[in-house]
């Protein structure tokens, strides 16, 4: 069997894997519009946050927990070191704490309760408001994101059977039969038993009219972060829910890297119509040195060393990823990511790979992924 992944990102890059680590598969053929790894992928960043916790949700939290194992399951079979576990607080409300650490347990995570006055006393760095306490996830971390991809594509470009095609673009995919065909805008073309497409935020540029009308893109700025304090932050987890509306979050640096801090908040995530470039508007930046400086004290705006922004498309109606089929199940298409398919991206990829070879897929946990869209045929409106 031939397989064709179209978009190297972290899901395709990943799906790739799965491919060619599954028998029967003879061939895989990697492409992306830009070089292997991309820079203006979305999922090519210093820092990815990949934590359990999502409040009220067991079937996300447990889906995340066994992530972050795939994660390390990863690392190893490519033999380089990219997850970080320093750990995740999610700050609430104190009567919360007890349900979401019961939550987490039951998934199999390691966490642990903080009261506010622990949170005082352990995190100063940080202000929260009365009446906050916060669940401690210990396995929970960040991904050096970037050095992640290149890890990837580097296993991928040792495997026999795997081929990559950096800067090809690809502008149409249609049906013949059981053989799917795949246009480039440089003219070419070629065909595979399977085809898989994860081109992330471009992905309506590909994916049918009936999928492409049900995405929305969003695009979300986010601060780098460089206090003169540094040292401070070293070996802090990752914190979220700050803030009064417990939208807001922060990556600390992480020894092995030079990454700085990351600080965002979904109120700095806006519904666009395109996409365009990935700097931060000014209202934008502002709005985040704004939001930090209520949440961290001696906050210091000069030490806002960089800003960028992110795309990523999600499913109208429920907000998260969507996973699609068509053509009898010859293409896969992984239309949207969401704002959080980073920490899932090994369940996923494993479950496109199963769904492309033909093996009953394994579940993820994610209802979308799990039972994904159906259309009869390539050109199906
Ligand atoms: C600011 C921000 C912060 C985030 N933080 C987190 C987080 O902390 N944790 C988390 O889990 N998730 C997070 N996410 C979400 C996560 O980053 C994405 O869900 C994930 O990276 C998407 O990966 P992908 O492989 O689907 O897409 P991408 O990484 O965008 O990859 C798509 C690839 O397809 C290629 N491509 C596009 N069109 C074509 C074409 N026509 N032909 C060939 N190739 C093509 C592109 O060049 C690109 O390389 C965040 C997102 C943003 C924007």
């Amino acid at each position: 069997m031939r397989i064709t992944v179209v978009g190297a990102g972290v899901i395709g890059l990943l799906t790739a894997i799965e491919c060619a680590r599954t028998a029967g598969v003879d061939r895989v053929d990697l492409v992306d519009a830009g070089p292997i790894p991309s820079p203006s992928a979305t999922s090519n960043d210093r820092l990815r946050a990949v934590r359990a916790l999502h409040r009220g949700e067991p079937a996300l939290t447990s889906a995340a927990v066994q992530a972050q194992a795939g994660w390390m399951e990863i690392e190893s079979l490519v033999g380089s070191r990219f997850y970080h576990p320093a750990g995740a607080l999610t700050a609430m409300p104190t009567l919360d704490v007890a349900t979401e650490l019961a939550l987490l347990t039951a998934a199999g995570a390691k966490a642990s309760a903080l009261s506010p006055e622990d949170l005082a006393s352990r995190y100063p760095q940080a202000r929260f408001a009365a009446g906050t306490g916060a669940v401690l996830e210990a396995t929970a971390g960040v991904v050096l994101a970037d050095h992640a991809l290149v890890a990837l594509a580097r296993w991928l470009g040792s495997q026999a059977r795997v081929r990559l095609h950096p800067h090809r673009r690809a502008v149409e995919v249609s049906q013949n039969d059981r053989v799917v065909m795949i246009r480039y805008a440089d003219g070419g073309s070629h065909t595979a038993d399977r085809v898989v497409m994860a081109a992330g935020p471009w992905s309506r540029e590909l994916v049918p009219a009936a999928i492409a009308s049900d995405l929305t893109l969003y695009r979300q700025s986010m601060l780098s972060y460089q206090p003169p304090t540094g040292r401070d932050w070293a070996r802090m987890p990752t914190l979220l829910g700050l803030g009064p509306a417990r939208d807001a979050w922060l990556m600390p640096t992480v020894p092995q890297s030079d990454a700085p801090m990351r600080l965002s908040a979904a109120s700095a995530c806006r519904p666009v119509a395109e996409m365009s470039d990935r700097g931060t508007p000014d209202q934008w930046r502002e709005h985040l040195v704004g939001v930090f400086s209520e949440l961290l004290p001696g906050f210091d705006p000069a030490a806002v060393v960089d800003s960028t922004d992110g795309y990523y498309l999600a499913e109208r109606t429920r907000g998260g990823p969507l996973l699609a089929t068509y053509g009898g199940g010859s293409v896969l298409a992984y239309a949207a990511c969401g704002g959080m398919s980073f920490k899932f991206a090994p369940r996923i990829a494993r479950t496109i790979a199963d769904r492309a070879v033909g093996t009953p897929p394994s579940p993820t946990g994610l209802d979308s992924i799990d039972r994904p869209r159906q259309l009869a045929a390539v050109g199906e409106e």
